[in-house]
């Protein structure tokens, strides 16, 4: 490619499976570039191919994928930070093929953890014959349980769009002591749950993304694919064709249709340019406030003894608990553990991220008491904190017009900071930021 000065150390680290043939000799249409091969620069990848481009991803890091990796380590699956595939995120449908993803399912409802109780609680509207238990539980009063139904079903007849409209900055407590829920619900459900997802506990999340994602809730399910979240990477992978993807590549500026990489050298993309991470460094002027960001420590322990949680995930509703949320992976998708072994895979978020001196024994000490396992039950296995781990945004959106993420010419956003912080957001802005580019 013109201009383009490999450098030796990094070409070693260039991830084999990733080629177009020979690149220099297939460029047919002029080159576009996207820098950042997370799923937003992989879905407007696919979407460039689809119109004829060829185009040149440079990542910074050793593989794609972002914050969608996925650890091997000691014949377990440990992605990084506890996250869940949505099924009914319409981007989902869009690019993924849920059947080859092979992906096992949680079951709706979940166990709440208060200081005193352990109960569980169930999704009448999805599982029915719960209804006696669902009505029957603590996690809130029965005009609560009445007006979760309402919710339900209120924001399924609502359009995706309109789950934003109204709401992009309202915080979700806000929106929640609105509707007139409890203390009760707020605290033993709302709270872990929906701050488990956004990675703060205080739901000022704006309420369009508690509504979106209530809703997907309501008429989906929350999966993981067989392979580990990265799995989802590895397929959007799949289906280019014609992308060259040169990992181990940092781009440090962004200049006209020139992008400059850390090595000093330049890359010409007259065909443009879709900046797919956070814009600030490349962009310096053009990138308005740097991305703000929210962290999460992730622990995973594996029980010599069996946990059986029914594939439900666990909320701890006890302030004096590190612990926000655990779950059994290996009921969900058994793949995450090695084939006959024996016992549990647990992952664990905790309330807050823990600060990297602090050791994770107390967090154990939870996590025996809440699961009721046994002393010596326990094996601690890995410790993951995700610094920038999803964008803290005073504002969200759904849809944008394509050539919204335009900063310049033939220079597009991309990124899930550009809507609202979700992998759905992500590949809509990968697709929105490909087609705003194709327009111009
Ligand atoms: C712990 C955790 C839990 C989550 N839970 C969920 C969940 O349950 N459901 C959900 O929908 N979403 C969840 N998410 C969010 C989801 O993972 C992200 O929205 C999505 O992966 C973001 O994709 P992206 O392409 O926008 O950004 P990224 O994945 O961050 O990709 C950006 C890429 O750009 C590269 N890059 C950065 N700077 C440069 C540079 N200068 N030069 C070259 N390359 C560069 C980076 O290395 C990276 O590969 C979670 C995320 C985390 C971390």
């Amino acid at each position: 490619m013109a201009g383009y000065i490999p450098k030796p150390q990094l070409v070693n680290r260039l991830t084999s499976r990733i080629f177009a043939q020979n690149y220099a000799d297939t460029v047919a249409t002029p080159q576009v570039i996207i820098i950042g091969a997370g799923v937003a620069g992989l879905t407007a990848a696919i979407e460039l191919e689809r119109a004829g481009h060829r185009p040149l991803i440079l990542e910074a890091d050793d593989r794609p994928g972002g914050r969608l990796k996925t650890d091997q380590h000691e014949g377990f699956l440990l992605d990084r930070g506890f996250q869940v595939l949505l099924t009914d995120y319409p981007e989902v449908q869009r690019y993924l093929d849920l059947k080859a993803l092979d992906i096992g399912t949680f079951r709706p409802g979940g166990h709440v953890h208060t200081r005193q109780q352990r109960f569980r609680f169930a999704d009448p509207l999805r599982e029915p014959a719960q209804l006696f238990r669902s009505t029957l539980s603590p996690i809130g009063t029965l005009s609560d349980k009445t007006k979760l139904a309402q919710l339900s079903l209120s924001l399924r007849a609502t359009s995706n769009e309109d789950c934003f409209r109204g709401y992009e900055e309202k915080p979700t407590q806000d929106y929640l002591w609105e509707l007139g829920f409890s203390e009760q619900i707020v605290e033993r459900f709302f709270r872990p749950f929906f701050g488990g997802i956004f990675l703060e506990l205080d739901l000022s999340t704006p309420a369009g993304l508690f509504r979106y994602i209530f809703k997907m809730f309501s008429q989906g399910s929350a999966a993981l694919p067989a392979g580990g979240i990265e799995a989802i990477v590895h397929q959007l992978v799949g289906k280019l064709e014609h992308t060259e993807i040169r990992c181990g590549v940092g781009v440090t500026a962004v200049n006209g249709d020139t992008v400059t990489l850390d090595d000093g050298s330049t890359i010409a993309a007259p065909g443009g340019i879709i900046v797919a991470c956070p814009p600030t460094k490349v962009l310096p002027r053009l990138a308005g406030s740097p991305v703000e960001w929210k962290s999460t420590t992730n622990l995973y322990f594996y029980s010599s003894r069996r946990l059986r949680e029914n594939r439900l995930i666990n909320l701890v509703s006890d302030p004096t608990s590190l612990i926000n949320t655990f779950c059994v992976l290996d009921e969900v998708a058994p793949s995450y553990k090695m084939e006959g072994q024996g016992g549990s895979l647990i992952s664990v978020t905790l309330r807050r991220p823990l600060d990297r001196e602090s050791s994770i024994g107390q967090a154990e000490q939870d996590l025996l008491r809440h699961s009721r396992l046994p002393n010596d039950a326990l094996r601690f296995l890995k410790r993951y904190d995700v610094r920038q781990a999803l964008p803290d945004l005073s504002r969200v959106a759904f849809r944008q017009d394509p050539t919204h993420g335009r900063v310049m010419d033939r220079i597009f956003l991309a990124g899930d900071h550009q809507l609202n912080g979700s992998l759905d957001a992500a590949m809509r802005s990968g697709r929105l930021a490909a087609e705003g580019l194709l327009r111009v």
